[in-house]
């Protein structure tokens, strides 16, 4: 069972795949890691995270070691990930590597777990469960603030709020796999929404697409 869930940043979208994941057993991919990994790859060798070349040479070698990086869920790596996101090169060179996890996840598991921008509509368009959770932009905003916060970050909300913006807007309007709701998705809005109650839901309907099968 291949279940795919896209959605912007700090929709809850993460910290579901990885409960989904857990409780049915599937092998987990982030695809997220791969941009940022590619992103920070290019940075860290001095180079623009916007330049083409650079960045389809470095999504082309990246090694698994690679998404191991400690700086990969900094904000620089995000912002160099959704550069690198926009390039059609790059995301070719990484789809090879998130289909053949959907298809043969790793350690024999029974499912595959993918979380990302554009699972269901490019990656895995024949995914059995798609879901597509997203926030309003002040609440999205407000939970990264929070997470930066407890990590110790300094953080002033209009910033993260404006970068997030930014993020945004250039993922919904890159012409190569913008982010968008599949047609057959399950739109989840979390805004009002707590952890478990998202956890609750997105669980009844993978299950239902399940005994679909
Ligand atoms: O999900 P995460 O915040 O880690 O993603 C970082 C950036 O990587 C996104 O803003 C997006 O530009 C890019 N990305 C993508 N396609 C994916 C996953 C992430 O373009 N499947």
């Amino acid at each position: 069972m291949i279940i795919a869930i896209d959605g912007p940043a700090a929709s809850g979208k993460g910290t579901l795949a990885r409960r989904l994941a857990d409780h049915l057993g599937y092998a987990l991919l982030d695809t997220g890691l791969l941009y940022r990994a590619v992103g920070m790859k290019v940075v860290r060798a001095g180079g623009d995270a916007a330049d083409a070349e650079a960045a389809a040479e470095a999504a082309r070698n990246l090694a698994a070691g690679e998404l191991e990086a400690a700086d990969l869920r900094s904000d620089a790596a995000a912002s160099a990930a959704s550069k690198v996101g926009a390039i059609p090169a790059v995301r070719a060179a990484l789809l090879d590597f998130q289909r053949t996890f959907a298809a043969h996840p790793p350690g024999a598991a029974g499912g595959a777990v993918l979380d990302g921008r554009d699972i269901g509509t490019v990656v895995c368009p024949d995914a059995d469960a798609k879901l597509f959770v997203t926030a309003s932009i002040e609440v999205r905003a407000e939970r990264r603030l929070k997470e930066l916060r407890a990590r110790g970050l300094e953080a002033i909300h209009s910033r993260v709020l404006q970068e997030m913006k930014e993020r945004d807007s250039r993922d919904a309007s890159r012409a190569v796999a913008p982010l968008e709701p599949a047609k057959d998705a399950f739109v989840l809005d979390t805004s009002a929404l707590d952890p478990d109650a998202v956890f609750a839901e997105a669980l009844a309907f993978v299950k239902a697409r399940g005994n679909r099968r």
